[in-house]
This record gives structure tokens, sequence and C-alpha cells, in this order.
């Protein structure tokens, strides 16, 4: 059943912005650009105009690249975009509200803020490698849950969702909310993307972001995913013109080129080096757990993170703490080899001065 009836009203009515024509070989008078182009680079598209109000052969490519028909696919500014644009589509302020489990990405509850959307936290199971509990998840929405995020492998505990568990979550939330699987991380685990359950369920939306293991957070990019209808109320809400030329083009070749291949090299290269690194962390005397990750980092717990914190920031080694149901827990993105190295003397100097 289609959740399009569960958006915000005003937004099922709302038409995609209408841009002015861009038709290739005709003088374009109606859009109040510049005749001018820029001689400051070389884009394959002028920069004096706008450029497509929807990058096309962007879209045509990522849909390709994560599995999906293009009409299933909306490029964003990275997948944060897509976050805010999904909490806008399905959200009134003070009314509907987004069910999350915690700990996980910090960016659905800032969102669901901004909109004024009231946020129900479910806590993991902290004992079991904060595995999600779908039964409280469903037990948690209301009447006014519009949508449900999961984060798969989930920033920042590193751990998987079993295939079963979003499963049965997109099918006890089927015709009652989105459930929105975040899929930043996809690449680092061994799991595989639920992208080709889209067909099947029309209230499952897949984020996915060229930031990670693609290696472009510079360039701003990602995807949402979902069934068409959806996608083109995402579409209404997003801004004109959202991702500029150089963008476009910059992740156009990258799609293209040997890139990819590097891409797919760091990432195994990530892998081993996660391995690496957290065998040698298990190991030290005031590390109490490493937790298993599917991602590109992994979270300890340690008897004393201020003093590790401190540690690494004089070593010039950047670390994140947490506070809540992760005090006492640093993440640990992986980085190259010698990052990790850097990285490990920092915190062998701690065990030297224990
Ligand atoms: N989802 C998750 C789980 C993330 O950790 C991040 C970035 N840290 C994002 C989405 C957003 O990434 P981006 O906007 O760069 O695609």
């Amino acid at each position: 059943m289609s959740i399009v009836g569960l958006a915000r009203p005003e937004i099922q009515a709302l038409s995609a912005y209408d841009a002015a024509a861009q038709v290739d070989d005709t003088v374009r008078l109606n859009a109040n650009e510049s005749p001018q182009d820029s001689t400051v680079s070389n884009f394959r598209r002028p920069l004096n105009r706008y450029p497509e109000v929807r990058p096309r052969r962007l879209q045509e490519a990522l849909a390709a690249r994560f599995g999906c028909a293009t009409e299933q696919l909306l490029v964003t500014r990275g997948s944060s975009e897509a976050i805010d644009l999904i909490i806008l589509t399905f959200c009134r302020a003070g009314v509907d509200n987004i069910v999350i489990p915690s700990p996980s990405f910090s960016m659905y509850a800032h969102y669901a803020e901004v909109q004024g959307a009231p946020v129900i936290t479910v806590p993991t199971l902290a004992e079991q490698d904060f595995r999600i509990d779908v039964d409280q998840l469903l037990d948690a929405c209301n009447d006014a849950t519009r949508v449900v995020f999961i984060c798969s492998p989930n920033n920042p505990t590193g751990t998987a969702i079993a295939r079963g568990d979003v499963l049965r979550l997109i099918e006890g939330r089927n015709g009652l909310s989105a459930v929105v699987v975040d899929e930043a991380y996809i690449e680092f685990g061994s799991g595989s993307s639920v992208m080709q359950l889209l067909d099947r369920y029309p209230n499952l939306l897949v984020l996915r972001t060229l930031s990670k293991a693609l290696g472009f957070a510079g360039a701003r990019c990602g995807a949402v995913a979902g069934s068409a209808d959806v996608i083109r109320m995402l579409n209404a809400v997003q801004a004109p013109y959202a991702l500029a030329t150089p963008v476009v083009e910059c992740v156009e070749d990258v799609l293209q080129s040997d890139q990819l291949a590097m891409a797919e090299q760091s990432v195994r290269e990530i892998i081993q080096e996660r391995e690496r690194v957290t065998a040698v962390i298990a190991n030290l005397e005031f590390v109490q757990k490493v937790w298993p990750s599917d991602a590109n980092f992994f979270l300890v717990r340690v008897t004393d993170p201020a003093s590790v914190m401190q540690r690494c920031e004089a070593h010039k080694v950047l670390l994140r703490s947490f506070g809540g149901a992760l005090s006492n827990c640093i993440r640990i993105t992986v980085g190259s080899r010698s990052d990790n190295d850097r990285l490990l003397q920092a915190l062998n100097t701690l065990t030297a001065n224990a």
C-alpha cells in the first residue's frame, strides 16, 4: 500500500518547481542568467547557466550503481539532505513523530527538531552489541508515527541489523509509516543492501552516500531510493537546482573512471586495517570492550575516556567520545595504515604510563 497518503497534505498537493526550460541550441532568455560564460574552469556545461533542475545522467548512473530504477532515486546533497527531505515531507510540526533507535546517527533527531517533529527514542540492547529490538521499536510507534529510521551498519556502534529484523520492521509498519534504512556504511560490511526490496515494500526508503566508501564527502552527494510516488514528493520538496554543476560533473566523472576501482581497493584496505587495529586495541589494558564492526569505524569502551581523548589529541589524533548510554565509549574511524599506526603509538604511551 502506498504511503503517499501519509505525507503532509500540503506536500501531497505540492507540484515540483516549474523551472525555466533548458533546451540546447536555443537563445535562452528565460532564466535571467548571464550570457557570459566563466573562464575560471573547464566544466563541460557552461557555469553561467543554471544546472539541470535534477541531474538526469547522474540520477541514471547512481540508480544503476545502487540497483534501482531511475524513477526510484533522487540525488541529494549528501544523504543528510535526504533525511531532511523525508522529515519535511512526512512530519507536520508538533504533530507527526519519528521513531529512532538509540544510540544511532544524531541527524535523524536533529532534522526532526528543526521541523518541530516529536522524536520517540527506543534504546538498543547494549548487552547484545546494541542490537535493535524490533518489537520494542514497533511498540513505540503510535498513530502519529510517520517515519522510522534505522541505520545498518549503525553509526556509532558499527553493528549491522539482521535482514530478518529489517523485514519484520518494514512489514510491521506496512501502510503505517515510512521505514528508512540508512546504508551509509554498507560497503564496509558483509551484508547486502535492502535496495532490491523496494519493489516489494512501498514504505521502504533507502539512503546511500558517496561520502564514505567512495571517498567523496567533499562533493556532498548522496541519494534516497524508494517507490516512485514517494520519490516524486521528495523531489517536489527538494530545492530546484540543488546539485551544482561542479558537483554533478565531478561525480559523473568519478562514476566513469578508475577512481571506483581505487575506492574498492581502499575499502578492502580499511577492512583489513579495522581487523588489525581492533585486534591490537582489544589487548590494551585500559580497553574494556571493542565492539565488532561492519563499518569504517569501531566503538571501544575504556576505563578513562577523558585521558584517552587527551593523550590522542596531544599526539594530534582526534577521536569521538559520547555521553549518555555510551559514556566511557569512544568511536574510532579507521584511517590509512600510517594514521592507524599513529593512533596505536598514542595509545601505547598511555599503557607505558599506566
Ligand atoms: N548517515 C549516517 C549513518 C552517517 O554517519 C552520515 C555521516 N556521518 C550520514 C548519513 C550523512 O552523510 P552524507 O550527508 O555525507 O551523505
